[in-house]
């Protein structure tokens, strides 16, 4: 439609597109667009128009403008919310999305499973619990326990020939316990080195450890090569030793603890990039804020991310409805601590609503959840593709391997079911372009089909996003540019 009503326009029936309002603590009223995933500023007139305008079956434009007492005003603010797409006709179709990006998208971020060990027993491990994917009798599925130093280099050239013109790429280890295997580590480190040279490629690392294994010597190589390093922790002891412990029962807040120090320690002297905790969130845990805070300010962590437990029905450990509840109250808590800091002009280190304020600012509309099966894929100790680290010994989730390369049909196919538009139940959703029905892991754990959508979470995933809304118009309106920070990818 063109921005200007005509006759047939006025006695169109119009209605708002899929959308959600909030506001400021100063009442300044926001739209978020589901559409386009715009979030859009409303002065009173728009305010109205979006209200009026909100029925399901339309409203007809010439029979409101009729009433209004300053129709030329709201004539043209209507014209403003249609050129923006807030208001549509009645029944017209969405555009038509790309089912898929150009084909063959270029691989950035090759997650090397380089053990399927680990040296810890906790509960709730989707690698080694009830709710792993593989039936192997090894040590945790089928696959080597290792990779081999020749398999981390393999891998390196695959993502060197697979990444096409972009200019870095990132290489993610993972395990098990990552440390577990640092010979294939630093094989494959200084692999990449050389051979992103020679590609004129700029590589970046990171791993994930529960840093039991760090020591002087793992600590000085991160350090040097500017890993970006998560370290897996639940929180003070009580909270770690509650389910991350040896096989033995005993709990191994007593072993990280130091290593994590001196690694936190070394780190900051060699000014290196953001070390975060990853809290594995389960029923009964301790309030985030104070996980929050013992993280960041006894240890030291520069941030901290929480993630509900992925969990088959029936786990003890499970979050139930009112578990997720409790965590909303507890994210909406610490989300304070971060609105105060950004006001200041500082930093917090929340990583869950820095990364979603990121996505709001910069209208991220996803068509699939994550990145897995399309820059990212998982490497299994044997060299197989995966869609992440944690397909790559499914067998029903095969998609190659980094010697014979990757089968582009069985990816193609892949996301192409798993696209957003293919999951029905997201159709009304406002949450849609951040969460695009949430993580194939937890949707294959929960539905036994990874292309399912995440439904049994939704209230939560409503629920975070509304307070990323809320939390976006405090900032924007008290301190914009604090938001600077997140312009660029
Ligand atoms: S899984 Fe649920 S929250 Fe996510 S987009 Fe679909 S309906 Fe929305
Ligand atoms: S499928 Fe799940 S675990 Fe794998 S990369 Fe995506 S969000 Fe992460």
């Amino acid at each position: 439609m063109n921005s200007n009503l005509d006759a047939a326009d006025t006695a169109m029936q119009l209605r708002t597109v899929l959308h959600r309002r909030f506001r400021s603590d100063t009442g300044t009223e926001f739209v978020y667009v589901a559409t386009s995933a715009a979030i859009l500023g409303l002065d009173p007139l728009a305010s109205s128009i979006v209200d009026a305008f909100a029925a399901p079956g339309g409203t007809a434009a010439a029979t409101w403008l009729a009433t209004h007492p300053e129709p030329a005003d709201a004539e043209t603010a209507l014209h403003d919310l249609i050129d923006l797409g807030v208001i549509r006709p009645v029944g017209e179709a969405e555009a038509p999305r790309a089912q898929l990006p150009p084909m063959p998208f270029p691989i950035s971020t090759p997650v090397l499973n380089v053990t399927n060990k680990c040296n810890l027993s906790c509960t709730y491990c989707y690698e080694y619990g009830a709710d792993r994917l593989t039936s192997g009798t090894g040590s945790a599925g089928t696959g080597k326990a290792r990779m081999s130093d020749d398999t981390a280099r393999a891998s390196i050239d695959f993502l060197l020939r697979s990444c096409g013109d972009r200019p870095q790429v990132s290489i993610t280890f993972f395990g098990g316990e990552t440390l577990l295997n640092f010979p294939a580590i630093r094989a494959a480190t200084e692999y990449a080195e050389q051979r992103g040279r020679e590609y004129r490629k700029r590589v970046h690392y990171s791993l994930t450890t529960n840093a039991t294994l760090l020591t002087d010597e793992v600590i000085d190589f991160l350090t040097t090569h500017r890993f970006g390093i998560t370290v897996s922790i639940d929180g003070d002891r009580g909270q770690q030793d509650r389910h991350r412990t040896y096989r033995s029962g005993e709990g191994s807040f007593d072993v990280i603890e130091p290593q994590i120090r001196r690694l936190l320690a070394a780190n900051k002297q060699k000014q290196g990039r953001a070390i975060g905790a990853r809290v594995t969130l389960t029923s009964g845990a301790a309030p985030v804020r104070a996980t929050y805070d013992f993280l960041t300010k006894e240890l030291g962590f520069d941030e901290v991310g929480f993630a509900p437990v992925t969990a088959g029905l029936g786990r003890t450990y499970a979050l139930g409805e009112q578990g997720y509840e409790r965590l909303l109250r507890e994210f909406g808590e610490l989300a304070e601590d971060y609105v105060a800091a950004a006001v200041r002009g500082e930093s917090h280190g929340f990583a869950n609503l820095g990364d979603l304020l990121r996505e709001l600012h910069q209208g991220i509309n996803k068509a699939h959840p994550c990145g897995a099966g399309l820059g990212l894929l998982g490497v299994s100790t044997e060299g197989d593709l995966g869609l992440c680290h944690r397909f790559v010994e499914s067998k029903d989730h095969g998609l190659g391997n980094v010697a014979t390369g990757l089968d582009q049909g069985l990816r193609s196919a892949f996301l192409q079911r798993a696209h957003v538009d293919s999951k029905t139940d997201c159709t009304q959703c406002f949450a849609r372009p951040l969460c695009a029905g949430g993580c194939y892991h937890e949707a294959h754990v929960r539905y036994g089909d990874a292309t399912h959508a995440n439904l049994h979470y939704c209230e939560w995933i409503r629920g975070f996003v509304d307070l990323g809304l809320r939390t976006y118009a405090r900032i924007v309106t008290a301190n914009p540019r604090f938001l600077g920070r997140f312009d660029t990818p």
